[in-house]
């Protein structure tokens, strides 16, 4: 079984892994957007050294964008086969792509607009699909996989398995004369709030495992949403706007829950709650589906006929109007907005509007990118740009960490505890990430290898080969930009 990666390899975005089986049967597990400045988001536009049409199946291991984005594309350029799923990841999937779509189309004028008058309109890319585009590929979607069960794609043997990184994600076991196969997709950190941890593996040949946080420690539950906790009784305190930047799957889910919680024991007084974010709330719609998938408390209370991801004092703000008049609302108030890197979205004329002022909170709950707007004021910024204006930095900004969806290095070496003793093939990370993971499989008696981009690896049996070759530096700048992962 051989294995090609057309994104996720040596950086953390556009997961696209292409695997051929014996008789030249060919099957893409995940199609994803490279997400995360001008230099990454050029790849998507790159043709694929494969002919879509020939391939027999994709398989989806979850809906974030970095893992889905692309399907529209491969759809245009002539797939026609079935894309397999999880019922949830078919829900999120078509959030996703529809208002990627429109980011696509959006950010298409805006950039001819700008072009036209500095005249070079040529050098504007083409959107890469429309909402129609979304629709025919939204067609092709088989929302057959359930965990545990088996189910024959293109005559392999795929049994998904619970990834417990957002709603609906899978790993996957493959199995054929080779031998066994799994492909982690995104794994789960074990310290979520909504998520059930991912399944144990059964033992397998080779594992492709996501990197992403392969060299950080998470803090526990308890510990996150206690510092949320005091981040939040201090904001009220200053009595101003208290503005959450946040992406609309998972992340959101995620932060209403908790402030309904700390909200229903008391320990955060009831302020006016404002979830900016019309995707946010599509998206949210989904978790109320599937509440088998979430952890007991929040699936009892969904049993119960209760809303979760509503705390008291919710209002979900849908028109631009309505957000905009947010603004006119006076006395502390909490304000979810996307996207979570602050680097477009709403959030910004909530920021434009704030920020400068010496009560507003910001509270950060995602990864921030050091080129993000987020990034530029978790590094101190005193102003920063935002809607082509100067804006000061008067708020006061709470950074935490712990909200993350991803296994950190625990939950990965854990993940692989069950698994005998696999060739690890490392995928969806930074090269330093990466080479700081080698030494702690190592450790454990397990070999391991970096995929390189494009670069063929026979997975496992007598000839496994691939990886880097002894002695080649890779060079960390050209792997990319870091984003938190599919958000
Ligand atoms: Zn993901």
């Amino acid at each position: 079984m051989r294995l090609q990666s057309f994104g996720a390899a040596c950086t953390v975005t556009g997961s696209m892994h292409l695997l051929t089986l014996d008789g030249g049967r060919r099957i893409l597990i995940d199609c994803g957007l490279f997400q995360g400045g001008s230099e990454m988001e050029a790849r998507n536009h790159e043709p694929y050294p494969f002919d879509p049409a020939e391939l027999d199946a994709v398989i989806l291991t979850h809906a974030h964008l970095d893992h889905v984005g692309r399907l529209p594309l491969l759809v245009n350029r002539g797939y026609r086969g079935p894309v397999y799923c999880t019922p949830p990841t078919a829900a999120l999937a078509e959030t996703v792509l529809l208002d990627s779509a429109r980011l696509q189309v959006e950010g298409y004028r805006q950039d001819l607009r700008r072009a036209r008058r500095q005249d070079r309109e040529h050098e504007v890319l083409p959107p890469l699909y429309d909402e129609e585009d979304v629709h025919r590929a939204l067609a092709l979607l088989r929302p057959v996989l359930e965990f545990g069960q088996h189910t024959d794609v293109a005559g392999l043997r795929v049994t998904p398995e619970r990834a417990g990184h957002i709603l609906g994600s899978a790993y996957l076991l493959l199995e054929c004369r080779d031998g066994r196969l799994i492909m982690s997709g995104d794994l789960g950190n074990r310290e979520s709030g909504l998520q059930l941890d991912f399944t144990p593996p059964p033992q397998a040949d080779a594992v492709v495992l996501e990197t992403t946080y392969a060299n950080r420690t998470h803090r526990a539950w308890p510990e996150t949403l206690a510092e949320f906790s005091n981040a939040l009784r201090q904001s009220v305190r200053a009595n101003g706007k208290i503005l959450i930047p946040s992406f609309a799957i998972e992340r959101s889910q995620t932060i209403l829950h908790a402030l309904k919680k700390l909200m229903d024991s008391g320990e955060v007084p009831r302020i006016p709650v404002f979830l900016d974010s019309p995707m946010a709330a599509r998206a949210t719609r989904a978790y109320f589906g599937f509440g088998d998938e979430l952890v007991p408390e929040v699936r009892d209370t969904l049993r119960a006929g209760e809303d979760p991801f509503a705390p008291s004092t919710l209002h979900e703000v849908l028109t631009g109007d309505e957000s905009q008049r947010i603004n006119r609302y006076d006395g502390p108030a909490i304000i979810l907005a996307g996207n979570g890197m602050m680097t477009g979205g709403r959030i910004q004329h909530h920021l434009r509007h704030h920020l400068w002022k010496p009560g507003t909170s910001l509270i950060i709950v995602s990864y921030q990118s050091p080129s993000s707007l987020g990034g530029q004021i978790v590094a101190g910024a005193d102003t920063v740009q935002i809607m082509g204006e100067n804006i000061a930095v008067r708020a006061q900004v709470h950074t935490i960490g712990g909200f993350s969806a991803h296994a950190d290095q625990e939950d990965l070496l854990a993940f692989l505890e069950t698994a005998g003793s696999p060739h690890v093939w490392l995928v969806h990370g930074e090269v330093p990430v990466m080479d700081a993971f080698l030494p702690k499989l190592a450790a454990r008696g397990l070999k391991g290898d970096i995929v390189l981009d494009r670069q063929e690896v026979e997975l496992m049996g007598s000839g496994f080969s691939g990886g880097r070759p002894p002695g080649l530096a890779l060079d960390p700048v050209a792997t990319g930009v870091k984003v938190e992962a599919g958000e």
